[in-house]
């Protein structure tokens, strides 16, 4: 059975009938890796999401794999170190998702930090990923800034450090951690919520179940249960646990996403606010910089955030801070994105100051709750909550049932480091089997590698008008892909990154999903409305700046 939305029917039938070593509630990058190190292990494994796969906060990030330059500040050397090794991992283990990226940190006569103290952060940067990033770091002088980034603000510039990381495609790398798990026996269903429990002996045996898109209930038994469900922890521990001491607090993110055009950046840069002592990045990718992030408490239903105008207004001021001359207006904004950090409460003053550390919280009545934590160490997080659940809640007899983890390998074993560099040699055979623009097949083969030749070898023919029609058929049957939106926000990145938000091909794409899966006119309205909804939602505050 491929990972394909159209067979969800089938995995609830499946859910209804089997007892799972684990069952997983929530969907995002977290749930992914614990179900995949959960499945490489021989564990039976369920997962219910009850929106779209990694439409919680995981699709609402800045999209960077990174070491956090910022926790050297702090000493956290053990946070930063883990993360690099991390970093090393995923560039192998998802060559098309994470991609290097050189980052620009520009200093002028009042930065906080001077060229020396930032020139030993560096080289302890390097030190700390064993000397193995991707490019070691550089120091430039004022004049070497500005050639390299001509629209930079040149007065009282000092100098600059340019330093590796990565920018990675956060939605996609929960589908292909999925698609991996799922390859490996779990049994994953998205729109399903989880909304209750039974419980023997205080102790969770099964959970209420919801199916958001039928209305059924039906229950999934399991051995032991997780909470991967990021902001929502406080509100699924009450409802499934009763008693609850709340553990959350959230605070709130936003991003604006620019034409390439409008700030032409040819690497990352690193903006530091003076008043509020964040880090702002401009970051550029295949079609879009984005610009980010924001950080303030939020209290709200994690489903209801989205940008309002003084978030908008605040990256907007920071940009001209450090780009005057680009001039840029909210005219140039392409569109917008909100998201919800799960931090735990760790008592600190401020929201920036809250640990990003994770928490893997082991509850008596049989549940484990995983929150916090980012996407760079995301593997290794799910290693740890697996481990400790075995110790936690199974017996060494049945524990010796499981096998150690497999997560180092490829997540797909078709775009491994050296098929992903065969695919880059090969693009031109694909502009000329399709006829598609160079550029177009060029985005096609760095988002799938090797897997980029199947996906045209399947789904080109004449009538086929762009790489992205070929990318809905693929995203139906293998990226478990059910709705418009999940393509349009997730699966790919239109919504983000055009000014028409990629409704010129609306029609062509909404018949290719209407046609695959059977939609009736109604549904077919329906899944158009939702993303005119959402971007009268979340770009609302274009009316009132
Ligand atoms: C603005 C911002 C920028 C960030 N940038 C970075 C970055 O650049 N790099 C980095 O490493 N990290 C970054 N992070 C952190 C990272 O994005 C998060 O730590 C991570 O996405 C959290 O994932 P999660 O799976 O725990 O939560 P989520 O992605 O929120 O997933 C939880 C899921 O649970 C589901 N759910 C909730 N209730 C139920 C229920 N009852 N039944 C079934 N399902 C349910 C939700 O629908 C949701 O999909 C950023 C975070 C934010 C907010």
């Amino acid at each position: 059975m491929s990972f394909a939305f159209y067979n969800r029917t089938d995995v609830i039938k499946e859910m209804k009938s089997t007892a799972y070593d684990l069952v997983i509630i929530g969907g995002g990058i977290t749930g992914a890796g614990v179900a995949r190190d959960a499945a490489s292990r021989g564990m039976k494994v369920a997962l219910v999401e009850a929106q779209d796969y990694a439409q919680g906060t995981s699709s609402r990030s800045s999209k960077l794999i990174h070491g956090g330059i910022r926790y050297l500040e702090n000493m956290e050397f053990h946070l930063v170190f883990e993360a690099l090794s991390e970093r090393a991992l995923l560039f192998q283990m998802a060559p098309h998702m994470v991609h290097p990226l050189r980052f620009l940190l520009p200093l002028y006569k009042d930065s906080r930090v001077g060229m020396f103290k930032m020139g030993l952060g560096m080289w302890l940067y390097d030190a700390l990923s064993l000397f193995r990033a991707p490019k070691l770091h550089e120091r430039l002088n004022a004049k070497q800034s500005v050639d390299r980034i001509s629209v930079l603000q040149a007065k009282e510039l000092v100098g600059s450090y340019v330093y590796s990381d990565a920018y990675m495609d956060d939605d996609r790398l929960v589908i292909e951690t999925l698609r991996s798990a799922h390859k490996m026996g779990a049994d994953l269903v998205s729109y399903v919520k989880a909304t209750g429990a039974t419980k023997q002996n205080e102790k969770l045996k099964s959970i209420k179940c919801k199916d958001l898109l039928s209305g059924e209930e039906f229950e999934v038994q399991g051995k032991h249960f997780v909470s991967t469900v990021g902001p929502w922890t406080d509100e699924l521990g009450e409802n499934l646990l009763g008693q609850w001491k709340k553990m959350m607090r959230p605070s709130k993110g936003i991003h604006i996403t620019l034409d390439r055009n409008r700030l032409p950046l040819p690497c990352a840069v690193v903006l530091a606010t003076g008043a509020d002592n964040r880090i702002i990045f401009g970051i550029p990718r295949h079609e879009m910089i984005i610009i980010g992030t924001t950080d303030t408490d939020y209290k709200g239903d994690p489903k209801d955030v989205h940008s309002n105008v003084d978030d908008v207004r605040y990256l907007l001021k920071v940009v001209d801070q450090y780009f005057p001359g680009a001039k840029l207006t909210r005219d140039d904004i392409l569109a917008s994105y909100a998201g919800v950090r799960p931090l735990v409460h760790d008592g600190s003053d401020t929201e920036s100051k809250t640990s990003r550390e994770h928490v893997i919280v082991c509850d008596p009545r049989n549940m484990t709750f995983v929150a916090g934590g980012k996407y760079t160490t995301y593997r290794r997080m799910a290693e740890q909550s697996v481990d400790k659940i075995l110790r936690t809640f199974f017996s060494p007899k049945e524990r010796s049932k499981f096998k150690n983890p497999n997560t180092k390998c490829a997540l797909n074993n078709k775009v491994t480091v050296e098929a992903f560099s065969e695919a880059q040699s090969r693009v031109s055979e694909l502009v000329q089997k399709t006829h598609f623009p160079k550029n177009d097949v060029q985005v096609l083969v760095d988002r799938h590698g090797m897997e980029a030749f199947d996906i045209v070898q399947q789904y080109f023919s004449p009538d086929i008008k762009s790489t992205w029609e070929m990318e809905a058929h693929f995203a139906i049957d293998e990226g478990a892909c059910g709705r418009l939106d999940d393509f349009y926000l997730r699966r790919a990145p239109l919504f983000l990154s055009r000014k028409d938000h990629g409704y010129k091909m609306l029609d062509d794409l909404s018949q290719i999903f209407a046609k695959r899966l059977v939609w009736s006119e109604d549904e077919h309205k329906s899944n158009i409305n939702s993303i005119l909804k959402h971007e009268e939602f979340e770009l609302s505050w274009k009316k009132r700046i």
